[in-house]
């Protein structure tokens, strides 16, 4: 089987590579699999969805069980986030380890973009020290227009 990979798919298979790497886990080839399925579907997708599109090309069937389960490590892994308001997934493609997920939604077209803002992360954190509480994993989402719409 011949797989053909554009180059940002191969930049985003890096940048989750050396994620994992850095978080101890590992990159298996089905973990691989859905990561680039993600990359090629351009827009935030159900776990139905994602399923969907892996299973159109397989003999052997991946369960949904198994997709949660990879979706999950994925998350914690913090190289995919979870769009609570559309109950979608999307990959992260910010380098720093302790970043806030900052997400742009455009409710028109459903585009996404995940941005930097280094001094709410840190005042995230921060905040989040002073009450005692550790911060794992957020997503803001922040809901707008985007400027094609
Ligand atoms: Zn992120
Ligand atoms: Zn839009």
């Amino acid at each position: 089987m011949v797989t053909h990979h554009n180059k940002s798919t191969e930049n985003i298979l890096d940048k989750v590579e050396s994620h994992l790497h850095q978080q101890g886990g590992r990159m298996t080839s089905v973990r691989r699999e859905i990561v680039v399925k993600m990359a090629e579907l351009d827009k935030p997708k159900t776990a139905y969805q994602i399923l969907e599109a892996i299973n159109k090309k397989r003999k052997t069937k991946l369960s949904a069980i198994s997709l949660y389960r990879i979706l999950e490590f994925l998350m914690e892994a913090g190289v995919v986030l979870k769009l609570e308001s559309k109950n979608a997934f999307e990959l992260c493609l910010n380098d720093e380890p302790e970043h806030s997920h900052l997400v742009m939604v455009c409710d028109k077209c459903g585009h996404v973009l995940e941005v930097d803002d280094h001094t709410l992360s840190k005042n995230l954190t921060k905040t989040a020290q002073k009450h005692g509480h550790t911060l794992k994993h957020h997503v803001i989402e922040l809901h707008g227009v985007c400027q094609d719409c």
